[in-house]
């Protein structure tokens, strides 16, 4: 399905009250089919967070920002309270500050979180992929031989804060 040329991501929620999975849509309040509870915005979780790191940023404290950015990507990522589209904005939000002010450490930790959450999902048989390339890429080009060194052993859990 195509909306604005966009392929549309699916993402599964779990319903606050019953534990019933769903699927979550951007800017949508779903209300539960087995309970009716109705479901918390996405993102809404993380508004004094995100207010925070507009602050920070306008502070010029790029780094600091980044920081907040990768707690709560970690946070709307939990596989038990996920929140996808937030996640998915946070995603591009810390991507694009990190590449702006060059944050190495912040977007090696941001794309081995993406690693994990794709070796989850597929139950522990993915290992290697596009993000690790550009991991590398990015710490070779940071000349970080830590981060490298961490990359190639795969002790990726060592490079998240
Ligand atoms: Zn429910």
């Amino acid at each position: 399905m195509l909306i604005n040329s966009k392929p549309v991501r699916i993402f599964m929620g779990m319903c606050i009250e019953c534990g019933i999975y769903f699927e979550e849509e951007e800017g949508v309040r779903h209300v539960c089919d087995e309970c009716g509870e109705v479901q918390p915005e996405s993102g809404s979780w993380a508004v004094e967070e995100m207010e925070l790191v507009s602050q920070m940023e306008s502070n010029e404290k790029y780094s600091e920002a980044a920081d907040v950015l990768l707690q709560l990507y970690r946070e709307a990522t939990d596989h038990e309270y996920s929140d996808w589209p937030f996640a998915g904005k946070i995603n591009d939000h810390l991507e694009a500050l990190c590449v702006k002010h060059e944050l190495v450490d912040q977007h090696i930790a941001l794309l081995v979180f993406q690693i994990m959450i794709a070796q989850f999902q597929s139950g522990g048989g993915y290992s290697h992929s596009e993000e690790l390339e550009r991991a590398i890429q990015i710490s070779t080009d940071a000349g970080r031989e830590d981060l490298l060194h961490h990359l190639k052993n795969s002790n990726w859990t060592d490079l998240i804060p």
